[in-house]
């Protein structure tokens, strides 16, 4: 049985519900289309805010460094990165970038999109 989760914007989560992510994933629909249907959805995240109201970079964020753990000890083997993680200008939020590459490091792997826009 596989373990996966989703990652998301903080902000995005002032308006965003997480229907469409979760409706894709128990739909077995969109970018999760190639899971059995016993992958469990295990971890929900998200990133901990932008600079000016959190200005530790990910690397240097205890919250951070935690929530990357907790995926490791729930062994997670794949995360899922919302929409959300774009900006305006249609270019990923180096934060979210950022914060891919720690999940990376530890061997799981990242996998940019939920649901089709
Ligand atoms: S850092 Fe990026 S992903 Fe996080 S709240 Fe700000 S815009 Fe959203």
């Amino acid at each position: 049985m596989k373990k996966i989760g989703i990652l998301t914007c903080i902000h995005a989560n002032e308006v965003c519900t997480g229907a469409s992510c979760l409706k894709a994933f128990h739909g077995k629909t969109d970018f999760f289309q190639d899971y059995s249907a016993d992958t469990q959805l295990a971890a929900f995240m998200t990133c901990n805010g932008c600079s000016k109201e959190r200005p530790q970079e990910p690397g240097e964020d205890p919250g951070i460094l935690e929530k990357v753990d907790r995926l490791v000890k729930e062994e997670i083997t794949a995360m899922h990165v919302g929409v959300c993680r774009m900006t305006k200008e249609k270019k990923e939020c180096g934060r979210i970038t950022e914060i891919c590459r720690l999940i990376e490091e530890k061997g799981i792997q990242v996998i940019r999109g939920t649901h089709k826009e």
